[in-house]
């Protein structure tokens, strides 16, 4: 619809289409008026476990070939899905990667910096950087400082902000999910009231935004905030939305009602899950075999689950769940599932 193929070159590190399920049991145990489908964008791609980060860092990846650049160099927390995602584009282009690792979650587990996401892209070969700043998503002086030791040393850097979100063309790859879901759509014969996605950085709530704007069909998409700065989320997703919009010629204007932001599950704070966070996790793994993480995805499930049983979709709603990765981080959380 929108045309993007033709706009923008895209560099493959998905392995296509994701797949769309229907969770069934999880449907049933919530009463069954609402039919819950999750597009599983945690199983997109070989490169080291994959997620939502790639998608957008398909568009990226040409910019920085273009600019002929040597290392890619990108920000996030201490157990950041997106770094490692970065990590292992770089290994697989053979370039170098340099990450700035903050301390944006409050988390104790003793091994919290040695497994997971941050020991994945250890084993890829990054460069790894830990600094001791708090939870921000804008631009950092430590990031500007691994830009500035890249240059010295004689590399080429390419910088990819939080999420690869506040980039010129960090919004491109959710615009393509939209135009892939309506596809499916299509072959489905399913048509799907609407989307529920976790937000932080913002981008892939921005990109969905504008695709589903093509259609009319914004505001059917619900973001779950699990930054605890909603206002600063929702202000992002609205900027990176309308340079998208723009981007790709959508026609039309996106206003500050187009982006649904729900600020009812970040608590207790970016990072940390809440007692109910951890029991959305435990029932959708067990209704479903579906492993959600507790920094982002089991708190879209923990919102998805308490806004079916408050009724908030209409009986015979069908809800798109889009499952955006981020299990590894898990691993740093093992002493909460210490009993499962
Ligand atoms: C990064 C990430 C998000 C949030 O996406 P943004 O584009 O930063 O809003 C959600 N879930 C997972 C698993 C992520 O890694």
């Amino acid at each position: 619809m929108l045309g993007l193929e033709d706009k923008f070159p895209r560099y493959p590190l998905t392995f296509g289409p994701t797949p769309i399920e229907k969770l069934e049991r999880l449907s049933r145990h919530l009463g069954g008026a609402v039919e819950i489908y999750a597009k599983r964008e945690d199983c997109n791609s070989g490169l080291a476990f994959g997620g939502n980060k790639l998608r957008k860092l398909e568009y990226l990846v040409p910019d920085a070939m273009a600019q002929n650049c040597d290392t890619l160099v990108t920000i996030g927390g201490v157990q950041s899905n997106h770094t490692r995602q970065v990590a292992a584009v770089a290994a697989k282009l053979g370039m170098k990667c340099r990450l700035v690792q903050e301390s944006w979650v409050n988390w104790s587990d003793a091994v919290y910096d040695r497994v997971g996401n941050i020991m994945l892209s250890r084993i890829m070969g990054a460069e790894i950087e830990l600094v001791d700043e708090g939870f921000d998503i804008g631009i950092r002086e430590s990031w500007e400082a691994a830009l500035e030791d890249v240059r010295r040393a004689g590399g080429k850097p390419y910088s990819i902000p939080a999420g690869a979100s506040d980039h010129p063309l960090g919004g491109l790859g959710f615009v393509g999910f939209a135009e892939e879901v309506r596809r499916q759509e299509a072959e489905l014969g399913v048509t799907f009231d609407r989307i529920v996605v976790c937000s932080v950085t913002g981008s892939t709530q921005a990109g969905m935004v504008v695709g589903f704007a093509a259609d009319g069909r914004a505001r059917n998409v619900i973001g779950i905030d699990a930054s605890g700065t909603p206002e600063q989320t929702h202000a992002q997703i609205l900027r990176i939305a309308r340079h998208t919009a723009e981007a790709v010629g959508l026609g039309r204007s996106i206003e500050a009602e187009d982006v649904v932001l729900l600020a009812d599950y970040a608590y207790p704070a970016y990072g940390v899950p809440s007692d109910e966070t951890v029991a959305a996790i435990r029932l959708c793994a067990r209704m479903e075999g579906m492993m959600t993480d507790p920094v982002y995805e089991g708190k879209s499930m923990q919102g998805l689950i308490d806004l079916i049983r408050k009724g908030h979709f209409a009986a015979g709603s069908k809800v798109l769940y889009a499952h955006l990765g981020g299990v590894p981080a898990i691993n740093g959380y093992g002493y909460l599932f210490r009993n499962g």
